[in-house]
């Protein structure tokens, strides 16, 4: 079983296995799991697991004397020799990769549960955390902050940022959004990005000082929310659900584990009604987490949104599958534009000082670059790190808050902290507004991806041609 696991793995991401790997696998919850299995193991894979599997019980019976009167030299040799073959045959004549599956088990429950970085949940719990003596932000009037958490867009399947298909027929009418154009997530995974992204922690600094962005502005007296389309327990949501604990009111809107039960990201407009109607003399700051363009990706969008569907431009995919799977994305994509822009039209509507800041926690590989559509730290290729970042601003919020906007700045989200407490107005020894994607105080800085790789050289280097 090991073997079949390791050449699986091997044949899908073509890669080995390794902690980050299992980490993706593990992240995900019990819908995502079957989503993972049935997206990843084709035929191909289950007719040779159930081939090794035969091939174990054929071997078993050689062995037992009492079962089979046959010579077990002759006989024992003939499911290792077929093992061999099949084995080769998988791999297309590439080198079988000798791995220790249990260790390499083993070291990923490791890196999960104690490198992981948030595994300090306590220092999330507490309302205000570390940021206690945070001075008041002036709250005196009615704010509507709103930032739109996505999943799994990549900024190169978007009409927004030059994709040929038209998927932002909404996003690319609504007035006064910026686009920018240079934004990367820090890593490939939900749990790893977000971690950075909404605590104190990035790159260089990985867990001295423990805070969330949630705490923060709860100390600054704002009123906070969280609303999600993502399950709050299995491995998705936990640690993100530890790391936003001191949000003052959660909404999780999707607890089912049903199969065949999409609840599509629509969802949330209800609640965000609820919200926007009550404590109008509160200044608020709403989370909205999506379910975005993840895989299963026919499951994200309604029928109403099945609009791509002939063969997509595209020079990596050959197969209709593999066609039907770029549709399917491109369509999620749609969606989600519908979906970020009903966000905005409602802000607007409610003729508050508001910003909406949408931005998704990591890209996707949908045949981009390589023959592979989903993400992974693993196989990391630049389309999973390259990811939509809009902000939109109302008339009011722009005068009393004039943020400088620059298009170009290179960023990535793992200082998103800095930049979401600027917008917010909030001052603490704790912000440094040189990471603030927002501030004429921003500095460049090297944005370092998949062990210690460069992005931006990666990026010239992919670009040259
Ligand atoms: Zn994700």
């Amino acid at each position: 079983m090991t073997l079949f696991f390791e050449t699986s793995y091997y044949y899908i991401f073509n890669v080995d296995i390794s902690p980050s790997a299992i980490y993706v696998l593990l992240e995900t919850n019990n819908i995502e799991v079957k989503e993972f299995l049935s997206f990843y193991l084709d035929a191909y894979i289950i007719v040779y697991g159930l081939f090794l599997l035969l091939l174990v019980i054929i071997s078993i019976l050689a062995n037992n004397k009492k079962l089979l009167y046959v010579k077990k030299p002759v006989f024992g040799a003939i499911p290792l020799v077929l093992s061999l073959i099949v084995v080769l045959f998988v791999l297309k004549a590439t080198p079988l990769r000798h791995q220790n599956l249990p260790y390499l088990l083993l070291k990923s429950f490791y890196v999960v549960y104690y490198e992981s970085g948030v595994v300090n949940a306590s220092a999330y719990k507490s309302e205000k955390g570390i940021f206690n003596n945070t001075k008041t932000a002036n709250n005196n009037k009615n704010k509507l902050y709103v930032v739109i958490i996505g999943e799994s867009t990549t900024s190169n399947n978007m009409s927004l940022y030059g994709y040929y298909r038209k998927t932002n027929p909404l996003l690319s009418k609504q007035e006064g959004l910026s686009v920018f154009k240079d934004v990367i997530s820090p890593h490939a995974g939900t749990t790893a990005s977000l971690t950075k992204a909404f605590s104190l922690q990035n790159h260089e600094q990985s867990s001295t000082h423990q805070g969330s962005i949630v705490q923060l502005l709860n100390a600054a007296n704002y009123e906070t929310y969280w609303v999600s389309n993502q399950q709050p327990v299995g491995f998705a949501e936990t640690e993100i659900t530890k790391l936003v604990y001191a949000c003052k009111n959660k909404f999780y809107l999707n607890t089912q584990d049903t199969e065949g039960l999409n609840l599509y990201d629509e969802v949330i407009f209800d609640t965000l009604n609820d919200i926007t109607n009550h404590d109008i003399d509160k200044s608020k700051v709403v989370f909205i987490h999506l379910k975005g363009t993840h895989f299963y990706y026919e499951n994200k969008y309604p029928d109403t949104f099945n609009v791509f569907k002939g063969k997509p431009k595209n020079n990596i995919a050959r197969y209709k599958k593999e066609y039907e799977t770029i549709n399917a994305y491109d369509n999620a994509v749609l969606y989600n534009d519908f979906i970020v822009n009903h966000i905005i039209d409602k802000i607007k509507n409610q003729n508050s000082e508001s910003f909406v800041l949408y931005f998704s926690d990591h890209g996707e590989e949908v045949y981009h670059t390589i023959s592979f559509a989903g993400h992974n730290d693993d196989v990391g290729t630049l389309p999973m790190f390259q990811i939509p970042f809009l902000l939109w601003q109302s008339g009011s919020y722009k005068q009393s808050n004039p943020v400088e906007i620059d298009l170009d700045r290179p960023y990535m989200t793992d200082d998103l902290f800095h930049s979401i407490a600027h917008l917010c107005g909030v001052e603490s020894k704790y912000v440094n507004l040189e990471k603030s994607i927002f501030s004429k105080s921003f500095k460049k800085r090297k944005r370092i991806i998949l062990n210690n790789k460069d992005y931006d050289s990666l990026y010239a280097i992919e670009n040259k041609n």
